[in-house]
């Protein structure tokens, strides 16, 4: 029943947004049902804040809920909601003007944006207004818990609105939108279903379709942690993982200042790019105020992190900002950063607590972790420290960190070695850890390709420079090693000077289409020779990659072209070494064979190329020569 209407312009510059929701959005109207859920949500948040104190509330028996009705037939989509609801003023002032804090630029950002392309004004939120994207005609159907009467408010969005009195309504309020004919899909329950599960799922009242409740999971994010069971939170996490398990970790964590974030993140227990569905989307989303604004956002943490899965809310984010927006957004910024740190704090933690499980998180994660070491300088130094590695003092399949290396370093000892191979027993077998064994000095194995970048990449930690131990100028040989262990070593049959800088100079020229000098090693023990690389800055298995990747990308390696070229270390106690001395005075074209051999040997204990037809051809016509004698 109502009784007098008065007619009201609307304000100009709601004209204008009118205008523009109505002529201009038709790609991402989807969102007038998440506007009118948030706006009902308000208005019950409202209502129970005011309960808290007020005891004389109209209607005060309703429960606080948010209803939505569907009519295919007559087309019609309505959302009723039982909260705070408005008087005739604030109807006429509401939604009538823009009055809301920042709508004006918000309103120029608009214009612009659809200036430019029509389909970015759907990402923007329009608020109440967005109900026109998808209705000829709305009405609002008010009534304010203050007990005043209760009024509707009708708009065909043309420029003008009406307000008449209306008896007999319940607190709140009931927006009934009569859809367009190209529009009629909103009365239909499957969709109106899914827009609300993908927007509006955490919405913390009830929100009901067609009598059915529809948001069944709860925003627990927002609640106190002591009051949260485990089995909610592995619900949970099932619900926004998508997942079949319980997560491997999670981490909860709110704060109010600098700014309101409330996160709760989860680490599956599996690593889905292994299994060959390639990269996976971000999984984590964000919110504001349990209202989704950018799903699956790449925004919202760094990218090495998008194994994660959860969600982050944060009230201080405005609820209508663009996608684009979001990216530059200088608040989503400190919020990716103070996430970020959180989270690899609590990885920490997590490695302290409980290594074991550390260890299962590090062998199915850790290559994001190394992503994030070689992409992201900010936190490197962060991730430096969740970094684990085997070593030469760690059990066989263990993994130490590195800052259990410099616990254990020596007093003296400046610098963090490491050193590449395929396996544990192919390192401990070849030439690089001999010097390291006999001095108890520990060194790392990295055993993934992409471990000697990462280390390169890290550059020190906690000061300490990070060397691989095929470098030439490797500090911890020096020149008394040499002396020291001939000195009491009768049988060895010494060369003397001038025979060693012979071999050298002789075995130079022999190699000297692939070796950029030889010389007399200090750090080899038992070894005939080892292959070092003058370039301190790239180790063999980085070099390695390198050149795999120009051959992938079709590129001939020349001689001389995949990479610096290396220097060949010998070792001067070696007995094939002092023999080959003398084999080349006597028979020199079989010296040089026997010289080419060594260098192949050493090339291939580094890990590097040779010409594989040639070495085997070669290494049978030495054995040729060993059968005869
Ligand atoms: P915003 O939500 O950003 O304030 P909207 O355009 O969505 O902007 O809504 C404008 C105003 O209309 C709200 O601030 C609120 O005061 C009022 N309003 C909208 N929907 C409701 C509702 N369901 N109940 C009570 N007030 C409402
Ligand atoms: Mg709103």
């Amino acid at each position: 029943m109502t009784t007098e209407t008065n007619t009201y312009e609307f304000q100009a510059e709601t004209k204008k947004l009118l205008d523009i929701v109505i002529n201009s959005l038709y790609t991402e109207r989807d969102v007038f049902v998440r506007e009118l859920i948030s706006n009902a949500a308000d208005a019950l948040e409202k209502m129970r804040h005011e309960s808290i104190t007020e005891t004389d509330v109209f209607d005060g028996h309703l429960p606080l809920e948010i209803s939505i009705d569907l009519d295919s037939e007559k087309k019609i989509f309505t959302i009723t909601d039982t909260g705070i609801g408005m008087t005739r003023d604030e109807l006429e002032h509401n939604l009538g003007t823009i009055a809301h804090s920042g709508s004006n630029t918000f309103l120029s950002d608009l214009a612009e944006a659809a200036k430019k392309d029509v389909s970015l004004i759907g990402q923007f939120g329009v608020g109440f207004y967005a109900a026109f994207m998808a209705g000829h005609t709305v009405r609002v159907q008010t009534r304010s818990w203050d007990k005043s009467e209760g009024h509707e408010w009708v708009s065909d969005g043309s420029g003008t609105f009406t307000i008449s009195e209306m008896k007999g309504l319940r607190r709140g309020t009931k927006i009934i939108v009569e859809l367009k004919d190209d529009a009629s899909e909103y009365a239909e329950k499957f969709k109106v279903d899914s827009i609300i599960k993908q927007y509006s799922s955490f919405v913390s009242f009830p929100v009901k379709l067609d009598g059915e409740v529809v948001n069944t999971v709860k925003a627990i994010w927002t609640r106190n942690k002591n009051e949260i069971t485990a089995e909610e939170y592995n619900d949970f996490y099932k619900f926004v993982g998508n997942a079949a398990t319980d997560p491997m970790y999670q981490l909860h964590f709110s704060a109010d200042a600098p700014l309101a974030i409330n996160a709760l993140l989860f680490v599956p227990t599996e690593n889905f790019e292994v299994f060959g569905f390639g990269r996976v989307d971000p999984g984590v989303s964000l919110y504001c105020q349990r209202i989704l604004i950018d799903q699956h956002s790449e925004n919202i943490l760094p990218e090495w992190l998008r194994f994660l899965k959860g969600v982050v809310d944060s009230e201080d984010l405005p609820l209508n900002i663009s996608r684009q927006a979001l990216q530059d957004n200088a608040l989503v910024a400190k919020l990716r950063k103070v996430i970020t740190k959180r989270f690899l704090k609590h990885l920490n933690e997590e490695a302290k607590n409980d290594p074991e499980k550390y260890e299962k998180f590090w062998s199915t994660f850790g290559i994001y972790l190394k992503e994030g070491v070689t992409s992201d300088y900010e936190y490197q130094k962060e991730i430096g420290k969740l970094l684990r590695f085997e070593s030469s003092k760690s059990d066989a399949g263990k993994s130490i960190s590195l800052a259990d290396y410099i616990l254990r370093m020596n007093p003296d000892q400046e610098e963090i070695y490491y050193i590449n191979g395929p396996n544990r027993a192919a390192i401990e077998a070849g030439p690089y850890v001999e010097m390291f064994t006999k001095k108890d000095i520990e060194i790392i194995y990295t055993m993934e390709p992409i471990d000697d970048f990462v280390l390169n990449h890290l550059g020190e930690f906690e000061g300490k420079k990070l060397v691989s131990a095929d470098r030439a100028d490797l500090s911890i040989a020096k020149d008394d090693d040499v002396e020291k262990d001939d000195a009491g070593d009768d049988d060895t049959k010494k060369l003397a000077d001038d025979e060693v800088t012979q071999l050298t100079e002789w075995m130079k020229k022999v190699l000297e289409k692939t070796v950029a000098d030889v010389i007399v090693s200090k750090r080899l023990v038992d070894s005939p020779a080892v292959i070092v690389n003058p370039d301190g800055y790239m180790s063999s298995s980085m070099e390695r990659i390198l050149a795999a990747n120009r051959k992938e990308k079709g590129v001939v390696d020349m001689p001389g072209m995949g990479g610096s070229k290396k220097n060949l270390e010998i070792n001067m106690k070696n007995p094939l070494i002092v023999q080959l001395a003398r084999l080349q005075k006597k028979d020199e074209k079989f010296a040089t064979e026997v010289a080419l051999q060594i260098h192949d040997n050493a090339m291939l204990q580094a890990g590097l190329l040779v010409d594989q037809l040639e070495m085997v051809e070669r290494n049978y016509r030495i054995l040729s020569r060993v059968v005869e004698e």
